[in-house]
């Protein structure tokens, strides 16, 4: 067996919220032979298996009674290229930026809205990450997973992946899909998607007129260094709530209320209230209670200033979405993945 197993490991190094639980087995999977002997090794100590990548949307309340399967599987490679569309090929180990940086490098476009998210390729999927109005399916051309049932490989398409808003269909077949590469459609042509106000607003700053791919991804990182705490400095997992779907009646009603209201009418009528704003209104930016706190900067962010636990998290994240449903009528989702 190649697999190296450690009993009794920490996990504080391996979430980005710094939260210091114990992982009753931890491994480093950096083939799918690796991730195989994973599988077969758990199955033989009868305990569960727990993939993770970077941990940057994973909340921990316990020690993990589990073989923790960390994915440091690395490649990158060109499958279709016609000078115009290319499909790129990232295993799921690979850290998303240095990837998207990849992509930069070799002139594709596509990726550079998702600049600066932390996490690997093979998480991407799980939520459908995005941000700055580009989601990973829009740019999506496959993925596959090795069902665990059944030790089969599956090609997954866009349909199948059932991808929403920060949601797929992997998010609800919990434990039956590790999720081994993916591929995405990329361009040479540029198609830049800059609806976003801080983004446009940067670019124009800096004087840039007909903004390159690069220059898109820049500012975006510009603005993020700005306005998100370092996982490495402050501990967090992001954003912590999913921003809204509320009834065009329901926002109508909180616009009466509050005229400074952040609403985006979405699609399929509904529309998406910002949950930051949400927060901040009801007071709860900067709050702090013992080492768990919201950030200072951005109300949707909860962080760990060095020793919360993950019930602290998880306990300051009820209180906020109690408050926020008697303020405003309206239910908070969290975001990262609690075990
Ligand atoms: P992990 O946290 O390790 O895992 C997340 C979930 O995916 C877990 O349930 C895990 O079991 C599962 N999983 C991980 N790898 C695999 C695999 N190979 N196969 C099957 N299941 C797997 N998210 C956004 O969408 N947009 C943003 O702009 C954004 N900004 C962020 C900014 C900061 C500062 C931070 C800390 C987080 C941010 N996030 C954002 C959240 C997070 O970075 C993303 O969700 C990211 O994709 C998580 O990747 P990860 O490798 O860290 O996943
Ligand atoms: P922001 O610019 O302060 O905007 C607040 C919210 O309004 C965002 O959440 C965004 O929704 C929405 N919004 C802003 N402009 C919009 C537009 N033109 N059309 C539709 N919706 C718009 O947001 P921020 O907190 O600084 O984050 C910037 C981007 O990075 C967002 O897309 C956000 O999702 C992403 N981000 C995500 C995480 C995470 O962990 N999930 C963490 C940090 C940043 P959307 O969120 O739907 O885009």
């Amino acid at each position: 067996m190649t697999l190296q197993v450690q009993a009794q490991v920490s996990l504080k190094p391996f979430n980005s919220f710094g939260i210091d639980v114990r992982a009753q087995l931890f491994a480093e999977a950096r083939s799918d032979v690796d991730v195989r002997e994973a599988l077969a090794y758990a199955a033989a100590q009868a305990i569960p298996l727990l993939v993770i990548g970077g941990g940057s949307n994973l909340l921990l309340t316990q020690d993990v009674p589990a073989l923790v399967l960390r994915m440091a599987t690395q490649g990158i490679r060109v499958l279709h290229d016609d000078g115009v569309h290319v499909v790129v090929e990232a295993e799921a180990g690979e850290a998303w930026h240095p990837f998207v940086l990849w992509t930069l490098e070799h002139g594709l476009c596509g990726l550079e809205n998702l600049s600066l998210i932390p996490g690997t390729v093979g998480a991407a999927p799980m939520q459908n990450i995005g941000a700055y109005g580009v989601e990973i399916k829009d740019v999506f051309a496959g993925l596959t997973a090795l069902d665990r049932q059944t030790g089969e490989l599956r090609d997954f398409s866009l349909e199948e992946c059932k991808f929403a808003y920060r949601d797929s269909l992997f998010k609800h077949e919990v434990g039956r899909w590790l999720i081994l590469r993916v591929r995405f459609a990329l361009s040479r042509v540029s198609h830049l998607k800059l609806d976003y106000g801080p983004v446009q607003q940067r670019l124009a700053g800096q004087g840039i007129t007909e903004a390159t791919p690069s220059d898109v991804s820049r500012a975006i990182c510009s603005i993020r260094r700005e306005k998100l705490p370092d996982p490495a400095e402050l501990g967090n997992a992001g954003s912590f709530f999913k921003n809204p779907l509320v009834s065009q009646a329901l926002a109508a009603q909180l616009q009466g209320l509050y005229p400074d209201l952040v609403a985006y009418p979405q699609a399929d009528g509904q529309m998406k209230l910002a949950a930051g704003w949400l927060i901040d209104k009801a007071g709860w930016k900067g709050f702090r209670d013992g080492d768990a706190g919201v950030h200072k900067m951005q109300a949707l962010v909860l962080v760990n200033y060095g020793a919360a636990t993950g019930h602290d998290i998880a306990n300051l994240a009820l209180r906020i979405q109690q408050d926020i449903a008697e303020r405003f009528k309206v239910d908070l989702e969290m975001e990262p993945n609690q075990y």
